[in-house]
């Protein structure tokens, strides 16, 4: 179904999610690149060997979730958009997911915002708590939002309204 409309079907997406107990253990990378292109910039940039080695540049990432501490560094360096950090310890009802923004204007610490999912459809209201902008990311700034766990699976981006 991805390959007919760009969207990640529920099982797609679950094939690349880390489990839940993973999760719940602390911030954790999950790999969305779903077909073979040829780039490598998430295994460059993992300094904890996390992300193997590619045979081929063609090759989809394969990550090792347990050698991954979710330092997010992964996520700036992808030109896909494709990279975000989970992390299931953050409190009982919410998960932390820290997604790449390269939209303006950014949101700011503290805000609510929308919450959309792979589809770009509004699915819930979630709350900013950090934004990191600094110059090594260069211009892809890494937002960090607190997310109903309901909605691990659906949330991947959010929208920010003008004021
Ligand atoms: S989050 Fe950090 S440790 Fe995990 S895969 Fe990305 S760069 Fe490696
Ligand atoms: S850097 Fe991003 S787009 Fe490129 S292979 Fe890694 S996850 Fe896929």
């Amino acid at each position: 179904m991805l390959i007919k409309t760009g969207i990640p079907t529920i099982e797609d997406i679950k094939s690349v999610f880390p489990s839940e107990d993973r999760i719940n253990k602390g911030p954790v990378a999950v790999i969305e690149c779903y077909q073979e292109i040829p780039c490598n910039p998430c295994f460059t940039s993992c300094n904890r060997n996390a992300i193997k080695d590619f045979a081929d540049i063609n090759d989809k990432p394969l990550i090792e979730d347990e050698l991954c501490n979710g330092c997010a560094l992964c996520i700036s360096a992808c030109p896909g958009l494709a990279i975000m950090v989970v992390d299931g310890s953050y409190s009982e009802n919410e998960v932390l997911i820290k997604i790449p923004y390269e939209f303006l204007p950014l949101p700011k610490e503290g805000d609510t915002v929308k919450g959309l999912n792979r589809a770009g459809e509004y699915i819930t209201d979630v709350k900013v708590i950090k934004v990191q902008n600094p110059k090594s990311f260069d211009k892809t700034p890494i937002i960090h939002i607190a997310v109903d766990r309901k909605f691990l699976y659906d949330f991947r981006n959010i929208k920010v309204e003008e004021v």
